[in-house]
Formats: structure tokens, sequence, C-alpha cells
């Protein structure tokens, strides 16, 4: 393991791996999206410790949880919905674009990996998308306006489903909910095939996804993290990064592959 601080021998470190990737995925956390605006979870002063997340079972327990539920997503709306892609996202579309990559794993509900660029047949939302809604019980699509325009005429209030009226909830994947079977063997699929793993900004304290680090790595690729923080997974990397992502990936996506030289 070679564990890196220092900005420009991390990215000499960076830059050798990322030479010789042919099949890489690039998996990423909250971390890549903090200098877009959106604050993570468990940084210092986080969305965590400000905004405990509510649970499945207490969204679904009470209107009124469902209400302060819509109520936060709103006012995240209002706080970060016109957030941009930042330096991470560019450098992981650049990636992809160049062939470099077999797919990218997100645990963010964001959506600035599309907005970068990422298809979504080369993407995986481990932990869905925040920027629609569906109703728990028959899976209907709403979207966000519906939701707010509900929400409002009736005084503030969480709307139900007009076809079964089942609870409408934000398209994410909140703790004690079940994760969306698809997404997790997709994204197990390409841990397995990878020859690069590039964990990123994430502190891998989620599981199921903070598993995929390891099964990459147990299938023979180079397990790569790079995050400000030190991960409970550093001892298993084969290149530890801690520095801020911008910094380091800014750039270095370019570095062509050897048989394209
Ligand atoms: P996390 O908050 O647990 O960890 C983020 C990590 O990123 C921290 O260890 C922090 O040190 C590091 N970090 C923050 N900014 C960085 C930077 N500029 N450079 C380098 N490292 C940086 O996030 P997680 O592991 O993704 O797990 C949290 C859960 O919360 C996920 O399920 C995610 O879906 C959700 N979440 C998503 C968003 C989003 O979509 N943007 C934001 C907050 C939380
Ligand atoms: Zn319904």
């Amino acid at each position: 393991m070679a564990d890196r601080t220092d900005i420009k021998a991390a990215r000499a470190a960076l830059g050798e791996v990322l030479k010789d990737m042919r099949a890489g995925v690039a998996f990423t956390g909250a971390g890549i999206s903090t200098e877009c605006g959106i604050p993570d979870f468990r940084s210092p002063g986080g969305l965590w410790t400000r905004n405990r997340p509510i649970p499945l079972d207490e969204f679904l327990a009470s209107r009124a949880m469902r209400t302060e539920a819509w109520r936060r997503r709103f006012a995240m709306e209002e706080a970060f919905g016109s957030a941009e892609p930042g330096r991470g996202h560019r450098a992981i579309a650049r990636m992809l674009a160049d062939g470099r990559l077999i797919g990218v794993v997100t645990q963010n509900i964001d959506g600035l990996h599309q907005a970068s660029g990422v298809p979504a047949a080369d993407l995986v939302e481990l932990h869905g998308n925040s920027t629609y809604a569906t109703c728990l019980d028959c899976d209907t699509r709403y979207e966000l306006d519906w939701v707010r325009e509900c929400f409002d005429a009736a005084g503030g209030a969480a709307p139900d489903c007009p076809d079964c009226g089942g609870p409408v909830k934000t398209a994410t994947i909140s703790f004690g909910q079940a994760m969306p079977v698809g997404e997790m063997i997709r994204a197990r699929r390409m841990a397995q095939q990878c020859d690069v793993f590039l964990a990123i900004g994430s502190s891998l304290v989620v599981y199921p996804a903070a598993a995929l680090p390891l099964e990459a790595k147990q299938a023979g690729a180079t397990l790569v993290i790079l995050n400000r923080e030190p991960t409970d997974l550093d001892p298993y990397a084969d290149l530890v990064i801690h520095a801020d992502i911008g910094d380091v990936l800014d750039g270095l996506h370019g570095t062509p592959a050897p048989t394209e030289r």
C-alpha cells in the first residue's frame, strides 16, 4: 500500500495506475460533490450532524414524517438544485469517453454524473436518485414539480399516489429500504470485471456498497482509494490518497492508454 498526501506525488502515483488502466470502475460517494456545493454526510459539519436521515420505517409510519422529508427535499432543491458537475465528475466522464472505464458506480443521488455526460447505460446509481419520486406501492413515477404542487395545495403536506393511495417518496434508497437488485448485480459484475477500482470520496461505511472495493480487490483489481480522510479499507488498497479529489483528478484523465500512443 502506498499512502500519498502530497498532491504532486499523489498525481504521479495515480497517473502510473491510470496509464495501464483499460477496464476501470469509478466508484463515487458524496465527497466528489462537495466542491459543487453539496455537503457530504460525514465530514465535520456535514448533513449527518445537522439532519439525521429519516429511515424508511419512520417515513412510512406517519404523514408528519413524510411531510418533513419533503420539506427537507424542497429546501435542498433551493440550496443545491443548480449545482454543476465538478472536476472529479468531469475527469471521470472523460475517462469513460476515452474507453478507460467499464462503468461508474455511485452512491450519490444528485444526478451530477449524468450532468457531466455519463450515459445512463454506463452508470449504476446504488442509492437511487433524488431528482424524481415514485410511489412506494405501485412504482408510478412522479416529477418533483408535481409533488411540490400537491404539497403546497394541501397547505404543506406530503401527497399520496393518486393511482393507489400509496406513499410518494424520492426515488432514493433510505436506510431500512431494500437495495435495488438490478443495480447491485450490475455493480458487483463491474467490480469483478474491472482491472482498476477507483473508490473516490466515500467514507466506505455504508454497506453493501462499501463491500464493492474489496470484491474488486479479491477478483484481482488494483484498488485505489482517494478520500480526504482515512477509511477502514485503506489497509487493503494498493494506493491510498488523502487529498482533495478535484486537485488530484483535474487533468489526469488525459493520459492515453499505452495501446493508443
Ligand atoms: P460520506 O459523507 O459518508 O463520506 C464522504 C467522504 O468524502 C468523507 O470521508 C470525506 O472526508 C470525503 N470528502 C469530502 N469532500 C472531499 C473532497 N473534496 N476531496 C476528498 N475527499 C472528500 O459519503 P458516502 O460514503 O457517499 O456515504 C453517504 C451516503 O449519503 C451515500 O449513500 C450517499 O448516497 C448519500 N449522500 C449523497 C450526497 C450526494 O448525492 N451528493 C450527499 C450526501 C450524502
Ligand atoms: Zn401508487
